[in-house]
C-alpha cells in the first residue's frame, strides 16, 4: 500500500520521537516534567550482597553502584537515611519532595569490606538490618548451608521428602546444583519452621556433608566490631530476627522473641541502632505487626515493590513500608527513580510533554 508521504514522514517523526523518548527514560534520570512523577512519593531500596571477587563472592557490582550514585548526586535527588525518611514522612516536611533511601539485609561481610565503601564515597546514608545470631559468628544463614552442602557433595543424586513430597534431583554442574538449591530454599520458605529445620538436617545427612559450624567467608557475617566501626562513620542499624526463619511460620513465642531480642542485641551494641525492623523475606502478619506496636518500634519494612506515597496514613504503612529490590542494570533502576515502575508508559503523551519542556538534553 501507497503511504501519502506527509503521512510517511508524519510516521517517521513519531518513530524517531517514540525511540528518543524511550532512550532518554531508559538513560538519563527524569526531566522537571517526569520528576513531577515522584514528587510526593518516596523510594526505599533492598540491597543484599556485595561483588567481592576476591573472596569469589558475586553481588552488586562496585561500578555500577558507583554510576548509580554518581546519578543521583548529579541529579541533586534527595537521599536520606531511613529513619529521617520515616519522619520525614511524619511530620510532613516530605509532602512535596520525593526522598529515597538505602537498606541492606542481612548483614554479610561483604558489605563491611566493600558496600560500605561505595555508599560512604558518596557519603550516602545506609541502615543495615542485622540478623543477630549470624553476626555472632557462630551461624550460618540457613539458605547458605543448604547451598553449601549441594554445592560440595560428590553425590551425584538427591532424594529429600518435605511434608510428605518425594523430592528426587541429579546433581550435575555447578548452575544445576545452585538451581537446586534455590528450588529447596523457595519450598522451605513455605512449611512450618519446625519443618524447615529438620528439612535441612535432612539435606546435610543426605549430601553426606559436615559443614563447620561457623560459616566460611564466603557466606561470613560482619562482626560486632565492624558493626560499632561503620556506626561511627554513619551507618545505621537495625534488627532483621535473631535466627531468620520465616516469622509467619514460626510460634508465637518463637515470634516474639526473633523481634524482641534482635532488637535488644541491636540496640545494646551500637549507638546507631534504629527502631525499625526488617522482615526476613518480606513476610509477616498481624501478629507481627502488634508485636512492634507492643514494643513501640517506629516502622517495619517489607519487600512489595512499590512506591510509599507521602499521602499514605502513618497506620497504613507503619509496620509494612514497602522496598524495590536494587536493580544492577541501569535502565530498571532509572525507570523506578523517575516513578515509572508499575505505569504504562504513553510515549506519545511524554514527547508532546517534551516540546513544552526544553529541559530534556
Ligand atoms: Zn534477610
Amino acid at each position: 500500500m501507497l503511504i501519502p508521504s506527509h503521512l510517511d514522514a508524519d510516521a517517521g517523526l513519531v518513530h524517531r520521537a517514540k525511540r528518543i523518548a524511550l532512550s532518554m527514560l531508559t538513560t538519563r534520570v527524569a526531566s522537571s516534567v517526569l520528576r513531577r512523577l515522584t514528587r510526593g512519593r518516596c523510594i526505599v531500596f533492598t540491597l543484599h550482597r556485595f561483588e567481592d571477587p576476591a573472596h569469589g563472592i558475586a553481588g552488586h557490582p562496585e561500578q555500577i553502584l558507583r554510576s548509580q550514585l554518581e546519578l543521583l548526586r548529579r541529579e541533586r535527588c534527595l537521599v536520606l537515611g531511613l529513619m529521617e525518611l520515616i519522619e520525614g514522612l511524619r511530620d510532613g516536611s516530605l509532602r512535596e519532595r520525593s526522598a529515597i533511601a538505602f537498606t541492606v539485609d542481612d548483614g554479610y561481610g561483604d558489605f563491611a569490606r566493600v558496600g560500605s565503601r561505595i555508599f560512604a564515597a558518596f557519603d550516602c546514608p545506609v541502615t543495615v538490618f542485622l540478623p543477630t545470631a549470624f553476626i555472632d559468628g557462630a551461624e550460618w544463614l540457613w539458605w547458605d548451608r543448604i547451598e553449601a552442602a549441594i554445592l560440595s557433595t560428590d553425590r551425584r543424586a538427591l532424594a529429600i521428602e518435605i511434608n510428605d513430597a518425594a523430592l528426587k534431583y541429579e546433581l550435575g554442574s555447578v548452575s544445576d546444583r545452585m538451581r537446586i538449591s534455590l528450588d529447596l530454599t523457595t519450598r522451605l520458605k513455605r512449611v512450618p519452621n519446625a519443618v524447615r529445620l529438620s528439612v535441612i538436617e535432612q539435606i546435610l545427612a543426605a549430601c553426606g556433608s559436615s559443614l563447620a559450624a561457623a560459616p566460611p567467608l564466603r557466606y561470613a557475617p560482619m562482626s560486632w566490631h565492624d558493626v560499632r566501626r561503620l556506626g561511627a562513620s554513619g551507618v545505621t542499624f537495625g534488627p532483621h530476627t535473631v535466627t531468620h526463619p520465616i516469622l509467619p511460620m514460626t510460634g508465637d513465642e518463637q515470634a516474639a522473641f526473633e523481634l524482641e531480642t534482635s532488637w535488644r542485641r541491636v540496640k545494646e551494641s551500637t549507638p546507631n541502632a534504629i527502631p525499625i525492623f526488617s522482615y526476613p523475606n518480606g513476610d509477616y502478619s498481624s501478629r507481627e505487626q502488634s508485636i512492634l506496636a507492643r514494643m513501640n518500634l517506629a516502622a517495619a519494612v517489607c519487600s512489595e515493590p512499590r512506591y510509599l506515597d507521602v499521602k499514605e496514613s502513618a497506620a497504613e504503612y507503619r509496620f509494612a513500608v514497602p522496598r524495590f529490590p536494587h536493580y544492577d542494570d541501569q535502565p530498571h533502576f532509572v525507570k523506578i527513580i523517575n516513578g515509572l515502575e508499575g505505569a504504562v508508559v504513553n510515549v506519545r503523551r511524554l514527547f508532546r510533554t517534551s516540546r513544552v519542556s526544553a529541559a530534556w538534553s
